[in-house]
């Protein structure tokens, strides 16, 4: 299994900065885990987006959903694209329609993608690669996800402050993606700290921050860490080479590639 970075900040893009968005690939089979803004031409460096096996939306805020409209739009004039599976919170389908039709049904949605709705403790298996979702608290609906595949796992926090599904999802996890948009303790999101927290109460062999919020220095955060920890960058991979092993717990580094 191979994740790579499409995007990771937040609220907003920036020149060569999508927003949240991780390929996660295991041979022929390629999830895309959240599409906030700038990840589907991010994603065309990486791989054709007619070879991508499903989407995984973890909330409806644009920052890990707004390129759902590009996806549409790629599918509308694509032709011969193929039917992707699209996972996301409830109502999702309605809400791109609304956006991409002005209607409430989801007749133009349903018409280019297979369309689902997460909960708590759903779960899909898409070829090697099985997709445990819970519940998790932010400020609207919203997932983090566990992906199993044949050897290895990871697990991605969504947004989120620290919650007990959480901690669940990323128990004994190869890696662990976790968001760090607060910089102080507060609701909705987890900071730095709490992040490494929730990783070594979950036994986690390397944690690889997302999404810091905007008053954080990156350099600053992963400084001392206590367990193995990464800050993300678009285009960053997990392993970092093809034919990596496991990452080596016993290593801590704070460089931005995930050693
Ligand atoms: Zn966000």
């Amino acid at each position: 299994m191979q994740l790579v970075v499409l995007g990771c900040v937040t609220p907003y893009p920036a020149p060569g900065q999508p927003c949240s968005g991780y390929l996660v690939s295991d041979g022929d089979t390629h999830i895309v885990l959240d599409c906030g803004s700038g990840t589907f031409a991010a994603l065309q460096d990486h791989l054709p987006p007619a070879e991508v096996t499903a989407l995984w939306i973890s909330h409806l805020h644009p920052d890990h959903s707004a390129d759902l409209l590009a996806w549409s739009n790629w599918a509308l004039n694509t032709p011969d694209a193929p039917r992707i599976t699209v996972y996301g919170p409830p109502g999702w389908a309605q809400r791109l329609n609304h956006m991409l039709t002005g209607t409430l049904d989801t007749t133009l949605v349903d018409s280019i993608f297979d369309a689902y709705e997460l909960r708590d403790h759903h779960t899909a298996v898409h070829g090697s690669l099985t997709l445990t979702t819970r519940a998790v608290e932010h400020s609207v609906p919203g997932f983090g996800v566990r992906v199993e595949g044949s050897n290895t796992c990871l697990a991605y926090s969504g947004d989120t402050e620290p919650c007990d599904a959480i901690t669940d999802l990323a128990r004994d996890a190869d890696l662990f993606l976790c968001e760090a948009g607060a910089a102080v303790p507060g609701r909705h999101h987890t900071t730095p700290y709490q992040a490494e927290q929730t990783a070594i109460t979950a036994g986690v062999h390397h944690l690889l921050l997302t999404h810091l919020a905007l008053a954080l220095d990156a350099t600053a955060v992963a400084r001392s860490p206590a367990i193995p920890t990464t800050i993300a960058t678009p285009g960053q991979r997990w392993p970092s080479t093809q034919n990596r092993d496991r990452p080596d717990r016993a290593s801590h580094t704070a460089a931005n590639s995930i050693t």
